[in-house]
């Protein structure tokens, strides 16, 4: 398949696969350190903290996970608005971590609102800043804000899997005390790397449990560019060339990203779809499947001219399909995918 419209895995920069074709490093020598740390550092540009990242093997559920097992205690209280499927994820980790779990139901499309995450009493506001099984995105800055103002010693952490290099971010300046993301999205590298961005403040109130996933002894091998165990470091030198590529021109792929994205949303309504969600993020553009229209018949007219789309999740299954560019495209490419697109609906 030539196309790959799937909000994840995307298809790769460039600077990614030139990675992969280097020699195996061994983990534990002074080049795979070296290397390993500029990673880190690149990534700690990317999510604009002046805390640290961690590089774990595994993908964003995986550092979904690593992030509320290590900064909650059992039994702590979270507030978890429930939008689509990743923040249905993010409620049942938390859960399954053994936290208090109040969940804040809303129609899958729909976003929280600042003033529903106004309410005190609680440790933690877990948010997933990009909802990627609706293509919605939330008001992360507010609805922090929103949130301290009630509980001012309560934790934020955010999934920012489909977010970042994608849209801006930003960890302290938002009040966002913790993030999650991955390789294979925004950053049009391989899956198998997640991400945990922790802000100075979260690092003070890290409660590590587990083994594998014990954040703590990660902190102390990752300070020194080793993790505790064997790591990806092919796709960690992946992710740094993609990084060091990317941000010195940041603006511009976000610019990029968004006018991508709203050109999806406009080959749409011309032909006469509904957007899923209320307020879209730049990661994907989601359709409500026009009357009489299977998913299996889209599906398949994308795949006759080479390309791979996705579906719905959830409540959404069968009822809506996702287009994303959040991969390596350029401007000409995706104007290529637009004609597509409409071709596609013209069948
Ligand atoms: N969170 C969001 C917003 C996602 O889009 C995804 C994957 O699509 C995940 C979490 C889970 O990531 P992974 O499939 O890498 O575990």
């Amino acid at each position: 398949m030539d196309w790959l419209l799937t909000p994840g895995p995307v298809r790769l920069h460039p600077k990614a696969l030139e990675a992969f074709s280097r020699p195996q490093l061994h983990h534990r020598t002074e080049p795979a350190r070296a290397l390993f740390l500029k990673a880190r550092s690149l990534l700690r540009e990317a999510f604009r903290t002046q805390g640290e990242v961690l590089i774990l093997t595994g993908s964003g559920t995986l550092a979904m996970e690593a992030l509320v097992w290590n900064l909650f205690a059992p039994g702590e209280r979270v507030l978890v608005p429930v939008y689509g499927k990743f923040s249905e994820r993010f409620a049942e980790i938390a859960e399954s971590a053994g936290l208090e779990v109040d969940r804040l139901e809303l129609p899958y499309g729909r976003v929280p609102s600042p003033d529903q995450v106004a309410r005190p009493g609680y440790q933690g506001l877990l948010l997933v800043h990009s909802e990627t099984s609706t293509g919605a995105m939330v008001d992360l800055p507010a609805l922090a804000r929103a949130f301290k103002e009630a509980n001012p010693k309560g934790l934020v952490g955010a999934d920012m899997v489909t977010s970042l290099l994608v849209r801006e971010v930003a960890l302290e300046a938002w009040g966002v005390d913790a993030a999650a993301s991955g390789s294979q999205k925004g950053l049009m590298c391989p899956p198998g790397l997640g991400f945990v961005a922790l802000s100075p403040w979260a690092l003070e109130r890290l409660r590590p449990r587990g083994y594998y996933l014990n954040l703590s002894r990660e902190l102390k091998a990752q300070r020194e560019g080793e993790s505790a165990w064997t790591p990806a470091i092919n796709l960690v030198g992946a992710v740094a060339a993609v990084l060091e590529k990317v941000l010195p021109k940041l603006p511009e792929h976000l610019a990029l990203k968004a006018w991508q994205n709203d050109l999806l949303y406009r080959v749409g309504a011309e032909l006469g779809l509904s957007p899923v969600p209320e307020v879209p993020s730049p990661a994907v553009a989601a359709f409500y499947l026009p009357e009489g229209v299977s998913y299996r018949a889209v599906k398949e007219a994308f795949a006759r001219r080479q390309a791979v789309i996705a579906g719905g999740q959830g409540p959404l299954k069968g009822r809506v399909f996702r287009l994303s560019l959040m991969g390596y495209y350029n401007r000409y490419e995706a104007l290529g995918v637009a004609a597509l697109f409409r071709e596609a609906f013209a069948d």
